[in-house]
């Protein structure tokens, strides 16, 4: 067994409303904690820390929990920036522009795509992601949907199976048989392999009958459902995600007041996505219309070459608070515990006992620093 002190912490922030302040934050301040043996130990008043085999300072730093990333589409060949330029020079987004993507990580090697993938987990920990939840979903033919949700389960058990992400080229002009397809083999094929299934519900990718059925098979193999709605235009993918239990609906852009209700009713997440909303242009999702329904908010990156091309938690809160009507408190707590319950998770996203030992630390006295200081690297993983 090794145990560390992580002492002279500024602020920790522990997202348990049970402790300190009794915020949803729940802050403590001069605070310590102990990590045994990779779970949390211990937290509480720096000076009354029980004695470990290692000390770390913190020197007042603010301590958080690891962030976590419930949405991205980490694995993935080539970019498309040349597809952003032109959209910031006033061309439109349509979600076909992910067949682009689709091609280049046909043609890529696992090896290349296993290069990539850690290169991006890497690139999230510097900026203090601990968990991330990954889709498949560039792939689009069986044995290549399977290939990416294996190279994912190399990284986390999050892994989302997103065949019905949009309609390959080739079935283009028979898009039902698409529907049979990742409903049936895809599905028996990838299920293994996935915690989640996930559709993209929107015009030019899945309406919500062929959401249904594919979603309604996924949960016969024990897969949680998650679902892309509601994020170029007003749709069904919120009330079909609530209707059938899943655990989040993302983007969640346009909603009317009945989408609203029905997320507050259910208990489904609503996963903001607002860098979506920056590399597209777009108007962004209401977050406090959703907070004050009473709906639980979670912040994601939506990491993907596309329409989102940044994995940086630090740059979402900082949208979030700017653009979508959070808080800084809110925004932290969305970017932790929020995430951890759009995936279901109570051992993340929060720093109780028994919790995972995730740790990211600020380099800065407080978490109002996340937003406040926009772009600067504030975040990383101290433990985790
Ligand atoms: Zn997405």
């Amino acid at each position: 067994m090794t145990s560390v002190l992580y002492d002279a912490i500024g602020e920790l922030v522990t997202c348990d409303r049970a402790v300190g302040d009794g915020s949803p934050l729940g802050l403590l301040h001069d605070a310590a904690v102990v990590i045994e043996d990779g779970r949390v130990a211990w937290l509480g008043r720096s000076g009354d820390a029980p004695a470990t085999d290692d000390r770390v300072e913190l020197g007042g730093r603010c301590v958080i929990p690891g962030f976590v990333d419930s949405h991205t589409h980490l694995v993935f060949a080539g970019q498309r920036s040349a597809e952003f330029a032109a959209r910031m020079a006033g061309e439109p987004y349509a979600a076909g522009g992910i067949r682009t993507t689709v091609a280049a990580t046909r043609t890529a090697t696992d090896s290349e795509l296993r290069t990539l993938l850690d290169a991006r987990v890497a690139e999230t920990r510097r900026q203090g992601t601990t968990t991330l939840e990954i889709k498949s979903g560039y792939g689009l033919r069986v044995e290549d949907e399977i290939r990416l949700l294996r190279l994912a389960r190399e990284v986390t058990d999050e892994t989302t199976f997103l065949g019905a992400h949009v309609v390959p080229e080739e079935y283009r002009h028979d898009p039902e048989s698409y529907v049979g397809l990742v409903a049936g083999e895809m599905l028996e094929a990838c299920a293994p392999h996935a915690r989640w299934i996930d559709v993209f519900v929107e015009d030019g990718a899945f309406d919500a009958d062929a959401a249904r059925v594919i979603l309604e098979a996924g949960r016969r193999h024990d897969l949680g459902l998650r679902v892309h709605a509601n994020q170029l235009g007003p749709g069904p993918g919120v009330q079909l995600a609530c209707e059938l239990g899943a655990a989040s609906a993302d983007h969640c852009t346009h909603l009317t007041d009945h989408d609203v209700a029905a997320m507050s009713d259910s208990g489904t997440v609503a996963t903001l996505v607002p860098g979506a909303e920056f590399s597209t242009r777009s108007p962004y999702a209401d977050g406090r219309r959703l907070l004050d329904a009473g709906v639980t908010v979670a912040l994601a990156s939506d990491c993907n070459p596309g329409t989102s091309f940044t994995s940086s938690l630090p740059f979402v809160i900082a949208l979030a608070v700017r653009e979508c009507g959070l808080t800084p408190a809110e925004a932290v707590w969305s970017a932790t515990a929020g995430g951890a319950t759009a995936l279901r998770r109570h051992d993340v996203g929060r720093i109780t006992v028994g919790a995972h030992g995730h740790l990211t630390v600020l380099d800065a006295p407080d978490h109002v620093h996340l937003a406040y200081r926009p772009g600067v690297p504030l975040a990383s993983v101290l433990a985790g």
